[in-house]
């Protein structure tokens, strides 16, 4: 907990105000431990546009860009896309594929639920639990475990939100007794 105690020692605790979030304009605290990040408040569409943004950011940036850019890795989403047929339904023109790919996801919630509900995501929570730890790290660029952990429990949350989306609005598939 030293880390705590020298990050709150420079008076933080009294900057800590109200923000607006960036995408309801509603004011809200953000948490102490994480207010140099947040910029949303906590309802569940603008934590989806808080994550949107993030990854937005993260692709923004040139060395991330290259990641996405680089020919290992357009032979990397060919090979991937050739073990999963149906995935990228339409085909993309040369060296363009990664771009349209993983940015169109982004800022498509509807699209991506429907890609979320399909079998490969729960395989990949099952058999790849480190890469999925290590893809939460370098999305969330955190490196504390504590700040992980809450970062996957979001995104756990989201996932069952994903899997269960009758819960938030009345169930309306339960089938009658
Ligand atoms: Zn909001």
């Amino acid at each position: 907990m030293a880390g705590v105690i020298v990050f709150l020692k420079g008076g933080m605790m009294s900057q800590i105000r109200r923000r607006k979030c960036l995408h309801c304009n509603c004011l809200f605290r953000p948490d102490p431990r994480n207010r140099r990040h947040q910029r949303f408040c906590s309802k569940p569409e603008c934590r989806r546009a808080s994550k949107a943004r993030s990854q937005r950011r993260w692709l923004s940036k040139p060395a991330n860009r290259d990641y996405f850019r680089g020919p290992e890795h357009v032979a990397r989403v060919r090979a991937w896309r050739a073990a999963h047929p149906g995935y990228g339904r339409k085909p993309l023109p040369e060296g363009s594929a990664l771009q349209e790919h993983s940015l169109g996801q982004v800022t498509d919630p509807n699209k991506k639920s429907a890609a979320l509900t399909a079998d490969p995501l729960q395989e990949l929570c099952r058999v790849q639990p480190l890469v999925l730890l290590g893809l939460i790290a370098h999305l969330t660029q955190a490196t504390l475990q504590e700040d992980i952990a809450r970062a996957t429990r979001h995104f756990q949350q989201l996932a069952h939100d994903v899997l269960n989306p009758g819960q938030t609005h009345g169930d309306q598939t339960t089938p009658s007794p």
